[in-house]
């Protein structure tokens, strides 16, 4: 209709094969979901820039799919969001977190991603704290990590269910920050323990001192605000060496370790890799 009267669209065949790939990757995820099958969640560790000790595991969603082998999260996770898996994916990612933090060393915390999907909807604390009880690990051993670019600033109901996981002692942390359209305005509706820093900025800080730049200020404002910095994306020393410099406090990165399977898995996943 935006295209005016004259021009109409059809559905192509393109278009046609595209929705049906979405219906049967939902159906095999809801499959996968139920069975408990295929779904593997890796971790990524995040370091102390100063101790160079591990702070924490950032868990990360993987999935193997019988016919098409890995299938990255940017492709899977949005399908989740608009079928309405997301929840029964966020329950699921949280348990599997809590259970394997459980077993770490009790100054390693475990960062968990959390769809801005699943926030307002006043279940979310719950699901945590379930997910707490059940694995027996303390509050104050998890994170949540939000997109900023999927949070509204000033969505009530969001700001509640955050509130309410704060108050449980669970840190929350704002992701890829700086990508946002209000990362300020994230930062004065909501109390963050954790700002991270998007990998983009201190990739293109190496070419360009404007981009530098930012990373320094981002540093500088996590200080002034009394929360921590965490750089994404480190993958290499100058890097490193740049973020250092900049003043962030914690870094995570390729340079640093991939994201890899929990022990449990090693064996499964390798397999899975030798097909
Ligand atoms: P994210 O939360 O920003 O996660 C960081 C992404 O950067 C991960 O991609 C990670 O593998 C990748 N990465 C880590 N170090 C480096 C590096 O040095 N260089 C580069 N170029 N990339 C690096 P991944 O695992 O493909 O995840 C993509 C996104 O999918 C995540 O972005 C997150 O938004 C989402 N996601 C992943 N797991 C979950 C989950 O359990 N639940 C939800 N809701 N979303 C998830
Ligand atoms: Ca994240
Ligand atoms: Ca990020
Ligand atoms: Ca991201």
């Amino acid at each position: 209709k935006a295209a005016g009267k004259k021009t109409f669209r059809v559905f192509t065949p393109d278009m046609e094969f595209r929705l049906y790939e979405r219906v049967r990757l939902e159906g095999k995820l809801r499959e996968a979901l139920t069975e408990g099958k295929g779904l593997f969640l890796f971790y990524q560790s995040i370091t102390d820039i100063e101790t160079g000790r591990i702070t924490a595991r950032e868990g990360l969603i993987r999935w193997y799919h019988e016919r098409r082998g890995w299938i990255s999260p940017v492709e899977f996770v949005p399908v989740a969001e608009e079928s309405g898996l997301i929840d029964e994916l966020g329950i699921w990612v949280l348990n599997r977190a809590c259970q394997d933090a459980a077993g770490w060393d009790d100054d390693v915390r475990v960062a968990v991603n959390v769809s801005a999907k699943q926030l307002g909807k006043g279940t979310l604390a719950t699901n945590i704290l379930t997910a707490l009880v059940r694995a027996g690990l303390e509050p104050s051993r998890l994170e949540i990590e939000i997109t900023e670019s999927a949070l509204l600033a000033d969505e009530l109901d969001c700001l509640a269910d955050l509130r309410r996981v704060r108050d449980l002692g669970v840190r929350v942390a704002l992701d890829d920050f700086g990508t946002g359209f209000s990362s300020l305005a994230h930062l004065r509706s909501f109390h963050f323990d954790k700002i991270k820093i998007d990998g983009s900025f201190v990739q293109d800080a190496i070419q360009r001192p404007d981009c530098a730049a930012i990373v320094g200020v981002l540093a500088d404002l996590g200080k002034r605000l009394g929360v921590t910095t965490v750089a994404e994306g480190v993958e290499t020393q100058a890097h490193l060496d740049l973020v250092r410099a900049e003043g962030c406090r914690e870094v995570q990165g390729y340079l640093l370790g991939r994201p890899a399977p929990s022990s449990r898995d090693v064996p499964l996943v390798a397999a899975l890799n030798r097909l």
